[in-house]
C-alpha cells in the first residue's frame, strides 16, 4: 500500500438504512468512483493473487449487507481510479489480478474502460455482481476472466431482502447470461434463515442446478454491521467454516 490511497476495511461508516435503494439513475456515473482498494487477497479471485477495487455505490439494499460505507453515491475524497490505476501500475509482477467489487461495480458506465486500464496492465479481470444490470454485464462477459455472481434468495423473496422490486428478475437474468457464457464464476448463496431457512435453501439449490449451476458456494450471513440492525446472528453447523460447496 502505498501513496494516498485509502484501503477499505468493508465496514461501514454513519450510513443511513433505507428500506428502498435510491433510483438507480440517481446514482450512475459515467465514470468509476472509487469507494475503497484492497491492495493483496487470496480470496478474491480463486487461485489468483489479486488487488480488489470497490466501486462506490448500489441501486440495492439488502438486509445483511455489511459494506453500507459503499452504498451512497460519493466515495472518499481524494481515491479517483486515475490514482487507483497509478497504484496497479506499480503491482505489475506482485499481482496475478484485479477485482472489481462494491457497492455494484456495473452501476458504473465506466467500468468498462477501467476493465480495459486493468487488461492493458497485463492484469485478469474478476468481477463480483449482485447481477443488478444484466445487459451491461452481458457486455462486459468477453472482457473478464472470473465472476462471482451473488444469487440472494428464491425469487419470490428478493424484493423483501433486497430493497427493490424487480430486482429477482435482474438476478436471475444476469444468471442466466453468466451460465450461458464461457467465463469462469461461482454462483455465491448468503445463508441465513430469515430468507434461506433449510426448505428454502434446499429449493433454491435445486433451482440454481436446474439453471445450469455446478459451482454453488454457501456463505454464512455475518450479521455484525448488516444494514438491517435487527437481523440476528444464527448457529449454523458448519464448524469455524465461512464458505462450503452446496451439496
Ligand atoms: S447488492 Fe451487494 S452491495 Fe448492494 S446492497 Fe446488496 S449486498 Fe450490499
Amino acid at each position: 500500500m502505498s501513496g494516498s490511497l485509502k484501503t477499505s476495511d468493508r465496514t461501514p461508516a454513519g450510513h443511513k438504512p433505507s428500506a428502498r435503494g435510491p433510483r438507480p439513475s440517481a446514482l450512475q456515473t459515467e465514470g468509476l468512483v472509487v469507494g475503497g482498494i484492497t491492495p493483496l487477497t487470496t480470496i478474491d479471485m480463486p487461485g489468483e493473487l489479486a488487488a480488489v477495487v470497490y466501486c462506490q455505490g448500489c441501486p440495492w439494499r439488502c438486509r445483511y449487507c455489511h459494506n453500507g460505507h459503499l452504498l451512497g453515491r460519493d466515495g472518499p475524497e481524494g481515491l479517483t481510479w486515475p490514482t487507483v490505476w497509478g497504484f496497479l501500475r506499480r503491482r505489475r509482477g506482485l499481482l496475478d489480478g484485479v477485482v472489481f467489487s462494491g457497492g455494484e461495480p456495473t452501476l458504473h458506465r465506466g467500468l468498462e474502460s477501467a476493465i480495459a486500464g486493468v487488461r492493458a496492465l497485463d492484469f485478469k479481470v474478476g468481477l463480483h455482481t449482485a447481477g443488478c444490470y444484466p445487459q451491461r454485464l452481458k457486455a462486459l462477459l468477453p472482457r473478464v476472466d472470473w465472476i462471482g455472481l451473488d444469487i440472494k434468495a428464491l425469487p419470490e423473496d428478493y424484493p423483501a431482502l433486497t430493497g427493490t422490486p424487480g430486482s429477482a428478475e435482474r438476478a436471475f437474468e444476469s444468471l442466466a447470461l453468466l451460465l450461458a457464457s464461457d467465463v469462469a464464476h461461482e454462483i455465491r448463496v448468503t445463508v441465513h434463515p430469515d430468507w434461506l431457512p433449510q426448505d428454502k435453501l434446499d429449493r433454491l439449490i435445486v433451482l440454481l442446478r436446474r439453471e445450469g449451476a455446478e459451482r454453488i458456494v454457501l456463505q454464512r450471513c455475518r450479521v455484525e454491521h448488516a444494514l438491517d440492525p435487527g437481523l440476528v446472528s444464527h448457529p449454523v453447523d458448519w464448524g469455524k467454516t465461512e464458505r462450503r460447496h452446496a451439496p
